[in-house]
């Protein structure tokens, strides 16, 4: 019997050697594997001690090049009472806590063999021994003896994980086991096999540890990293950053599993000042190139009128003549002092003196100009000038007081430039002179349907010379709003008014003593609309007519232009005067930036030029089309901006014919977004408004909306990867409330994840939000509100604040944790918010750590003082992570089916005491699948489901292994249930 399995034996040596070739050779170690031994690639004798002699024999093959094949056999079936041991040389775990072993084998069938199966074993068993040196080989004796110092690893049997070979008359089977050992404590160990009488071939031994291996990632360097002992232990790894970079934030930390996976990337590095990023590491800027923020991402050309003479500027000097201050941001253009006001004017009351100008001609390149008066008194006598300082005091009494004023421009950088001749405009006034008396008589002159010619005389009393007139019109009955025009003569045509309509008119002059009273009111009407017949006949009157406004025009518009100008849209502060002093704010504290609402710009595009960069059409290819948006459809495609590596955007397009206003609304988003830069934000990459059509470029991410990515994926993450994803998305979110922006539309559906499962918080906007999203719905005060992700507060009376954003945000967890369910499920929104206002929650998700759920209920506190901050979510998220075992303990399934699903069903009216069936169940679950399988199998009624086992699933066709879980899951929660209630009912 014996000879006839060793020919065999032989045969099956012959085939092994086949299989080392074909499957064994071909094999390529992962990367994150490091052997500690490897059978097949020992070239000499492997030396393993075989105890007794006659058990366990090494057949020595060779493969195609002539290297040795290691394989051991024994096969001693027919001879009762067999212990046979094989061990192995020393081997070292290199530090390594945890060990694989891999067994390649073969393991005879006991019925295929002839003659009866005897006391035939089908499995074999291996231990190991730990020690910290090498002892010497043990001799036979001592093997036996020290049989009591081995610890069992394993019972191996062959399993379904063969390979068949078909050997002419038999099939062979080659099995391949893998078994974990750990923690190990001593620096070796040795591996033994017993054979109590089973037929085996031991084709291959391989001892290996996981290692997460070095990478580089977000410019930081991660070491070869040997994972921890525990099975589900991460190790977390500070990385470090590459040469001249710098650590964004937070120094970079990545999580080594004990599968040898890098996990949860939090942190990065950016190249530091005049360094930017090029192919994973940082490189110099160029000479006429810099970089000073941290947050830009490449060098920058130096702005005009300035120059970098260096490589790796982190500034650039302002050219001669030029010049800057600390506040000015690094891109802003070096800026010299403005020329002199113009066009100054005075109007004297009394004592007052009222002065006037324009703007000068040229500002220096800045916005904050500003005016210094200084203000000299004409002495008597021709004394000379005294200044007007604040101890001189003029009495009212006095009259005729003669005052010199010299009124100068200045801005941000004029105190820098002392070279820079000052550019004065000089003013002489008089006080207390009479001022004129009021204009008599206003008459009209050719009235067009949108025009009327006025004249008048000058004032009885002028006191003086008239400097100008001012013309006040209005709309009768409408003399609420205004318009005042100025004329240095006396008449003019007055234009833009409504044809038919009756307006009134009112007319003074001013000398150098000041305005004097109005005239009375003047009504006159402007003609109607002409008709086709009496166009004809008054063709000629009105191009005389045009002739003569034209030339009254060409007189009197430099006035009227100044004088609109400088008069009446002064009484608002300049926004852009507004505005810089938030950016001072900014430049100076770049820690605390805030968020500055797009509606404070009076010009919205004025924002957008603000916060966004105009990207050139020609740089963009759009080569797919990834979804719709409102404003029209979104793709993608590669950016090529010169100088820099190509990248991947998303087109955020704005679809033709669109009005003045979507215009506004779609590029809104973009002035939110660009003052924004966070790992965990969208970011933008620029817009095209100046072609068409008009677009919003954003970073791609390629896994698109978290909501569709977790329902296309449902089952397939680890707790740790969906607790990565949670840290992101608050993250971005604390980002975001740290910078005063409340997002007001946190949900699954406006979460973007990439290829490396980082989440970005997207979809901003004000008015946006409420009509682009189709969850949002009107609440009884006319708002537009996404009910179901809201905190009541919100709802109820708009409060919303960052605070809500947290009670959002517990919602998202809670679709992720479930996988993308719809909070509430098919509840109505009016449900939702009657179940919520009584205190109802949603339950936690199916193998929902209890950690995180109470972190949900938490988000969902009534009183929003008592959720957490964003801050301390991203904390206790990451306690979580370093400490996985925290994440071990469910949420307790009765508690699950406790809380909202019996609660709700109170608020809802019965449903739960009415009978569900099996489909519905199954459908609840998502599960549907296999409603036929279950009515085909029997199990028409949940009280026979509530009696499934594994094995009985498997045998209705559920084969997929998550899949049975989550019908497991949910049978044994049935069967919680059906005790707690102690009801005939059908749950
Ligand atoms: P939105 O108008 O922002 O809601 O975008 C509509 C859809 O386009 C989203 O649901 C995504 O599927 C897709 N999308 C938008 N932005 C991006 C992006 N940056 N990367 C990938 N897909 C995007």
């Amino acid at each position: 019997m014996q000879s006839r399995w060793w020919s065999c034996g032989i045969r099956l040596a012959a085939w092994i050697w086949i299989w080392s070739v074909a499957l064994l050779g071909a094999w390529c170690i992962p990367a994150n594997e490091v052997n500690l031994l490897d059978s097949r690639s020992v070239m000499g004798d492997l030396g393993w001690v075989a105890y007794p002699k006659n058990g366990w024999e090494e057949i020595g093959e060779v493969d195609e090049d002539y290297a040795p094949i290691h394989t051991y056999q024994v096969c001693r079936v027919m001879e009762q009472n067999q212990n046979n041991w094989l061990h192995t040389n020393w081997i070292l775990t290199e530090g390594a806590q945890r060990v694989f072993i891999e067994l390649k084998f073969t393991l005879r069938d006991c019925n295929s063999l002839p003659g009866g199966v005897g006391t035939c074993k089908e499995t074999f068993n291996m231990y190991y021994y730990e020690t910290n040196g090498d002892e010497d080989e043990m001799e036979d004796g001592e093997m036996r003896d020290g049989e009591s110092r081995y610890i069992k690893i394993d019972t191996i049997a062959a399993d379904e994980s063969f390979t068949e070979l078909d050997l002419g008359d038999r099939v062979m089977k080659l099995n391949t086991e893998v078994r974990d050992l750990g923690p190990l404590n001593r620096k070796g160990f040795y591996l033994a096999f017993q054979d109590l009488g089973a037929c085996i071939a031991l084709v291959s031994v391989r001892v290996f540890y996981k290692r997460c291996p070095f990478l580089v990632k977000s410019l930081a360097e991660f070491p070869d990293t040997i994972p921890g002992s525990e099975a589900s232990q991460l190790v977390e790894v500070v990385g470090r950053c590459v040469n001249n970079s710098l650590p964004l934030y937070e120094p970079p930390r990545m999580h080594c599993s004990t599968e040898g996976e890098w996990l949860v990337p939090i942190g990065k590095c950016v190249c530091q000042p005049g360094f930017e990023e090029i192919n994973r590491s940082c490189q110099v800027c160029k000479v006429g190139f810099y970089r000073s923020l941290l947050e830009s991402l490449a060098c920058s050309k130096c702005p005009p009128h300035s120059v970098a003479r260096q490589t790796g500027a982190t500034v650039c000097s302002c050219e001669d003549g030029y010049y800057k201050i600390d506040s000015d941001p690094p891109n802003m253009a070096c800026t010299r002092p403005p020329s002199g006001p113009r066009n100054a004017i005075s109007n004297v009351n009394e004592t007052s003196v009222f002065l006037e100008w324009s703007i000068p001609m040229e500002t220096g390149g800045r916005k904050d100009v500003r005016y210094n008066i200084l203000c000299r008194r004409v002495l008597p006598d021709g004394r000379g000038l005294e200044e007007c300082g604040p101890n001189v005091r003029f009495l009212p009494r006095r009259s005729h007081t003669n005052y010199s004023f010299l009124l100068e421009a200045v801005n941000g950088v004029s105190e820098l430039a002392k070279d820079h001749a000052k550019q004065y405009v000089s003013l002489n006034v008089t006080t207390n002179q009479a001022a004129p008396s009021p204009v008599s008589v206003v008459r009209k002159g050719h009235t067009g349907k949108s025009s009327i010619a006025l004249s008048w005389a000058e004032p009885d009393r002028p006191n003086g010379i008239i400097l100008e007139y001012e013309i006040k019109y209005f709309e009768k009955e409408q003399d609420s709003s205004y318009t005042i025009i100025k004329s240095k003569d006396t008449e003019m045509v007055v234009e833009g008014l409504k044809p038919s309509s009756v307006y009134i008119f009112q007319v003074r002059a001013r000398t150098s003593a000041g305005y004097g009273a109005f005239s009375r009111r003047f009504e006159f009407q402007t003609s109607p609309y002409l008709t086709a017949t009496s166009e004809r006949a008054q063709a000629s009157i009105v191009a005389v007519a045009i002739t003569l406004a034209l030339v009254l025009l060409a007189v009197v518009a430099g006035f009227l232009l100044s004088g609109r100008r400088c008069g009446y849209s002064k009484a608002k502060q300049d926004p852009e005067e507004e505005k810089m002093h938030f950016h001072n704010g900014h430049i100076k504290f770049p820690g605390v930036r805030t968020y500055i609402d797009p509606l404070t710009y009076e010009d919205p595009n004025q924002a957008v030029h603000e916060f966004t960069q105009e990207i050139d059409v020609s740089f963009i290819s759009i080569e797919r089309i990834i979804g719709a948006g409102e404003f029209g459809e979104v793709c993608s495609g590669p950016l090529r901006l010169p100088g820099k590596r190509e990248i991947q955007v998303a087109i955020k397009t704005l679809k033709a014919g669109y009005t003045e206003q979507q215009r506004r609304d779609f590029l809104w988003e973009a002035s939110i977004m660009g003052q924004f830069n966070h790992p965990n934000i969208i970011r933008l990459e620029g817009v095209v408004t100046k072609s068409k059509p008009v677009m919003i470029i954003t970073e791609y991410m390629e896994n698109g909306s978290l909501d569709t990515f977790l329902k296309k994926n449902d089952g397939q993450f680890t707790v740790i990867q969906l607790v990565g994803m949670l840290r992101g998305i608050a993250s971005g979110m604390r980002y975001l409330s740290d910078m005063g922006y409340v997002h007001r539309d946190l949900a699954a559906r406006n979460i973007l994840v990439n290829s490396n499962l980082v989440c970005k918080v997207s979809d901003f906007g004000l008015s946006r939000v409420l009509e682009d999203d189709p969850e949002a719905a009107y609440t009884t005060r006319g708002g537009k509100i996404p009910i179901r992700w809201t905190a009541p507060e919100a709802i109820a009376y708009r409060k919303f604040t960052s605070a809500s954003d947290v009670w959002s945000y517990g919602i998202v967890m809670w679709e992720v944790m479930s996988y993308g369910e719809r909070p509430y499920w098919e509840m109505s929104n009016q449900d939702v918010i009657k179940a919520v206002e009584e205190s109802y929650r949603l339950p936690g998700p199916m193998d929902c750590p209890e950690a995180l759920y109470h972190l949900m209920m938490d988000c969902w506190q009534r009183e929003r003082s008592n959720r957490p901050k964003f801050d301390e979510i991203v904390c206790l998220l990451d306690k979580l992570i370093r400490n996985p075992s925290s994440l071990k303990k469910l949420v307790n399934s009765s508690h699950r089916v406790s809380n909202l699903l019996v609660e709700h069903a109170s608020v809802e009216g019965d449903s739960h005491t009415r009978s569900q069936t099996v489909g519905e169940w199954l459908d609840s679950i998502k599960m549907g699948r296999y409603t036929e399988l279950f009515m085909e199998g029997g199990y028409s009624s949940l009280e026979t489901v509530a009696q499934m086992t594994s094995e009985d699933l498997r045998r209705v066709g559920v084969n997929l292994a998550g899949h049975q879980k989550k019908i497991i899951t949910s049978i044994q929660e049935m069967r919680v249930h059906m005790n707690n209630t102690n009801s005939t009912v059908n749950i």
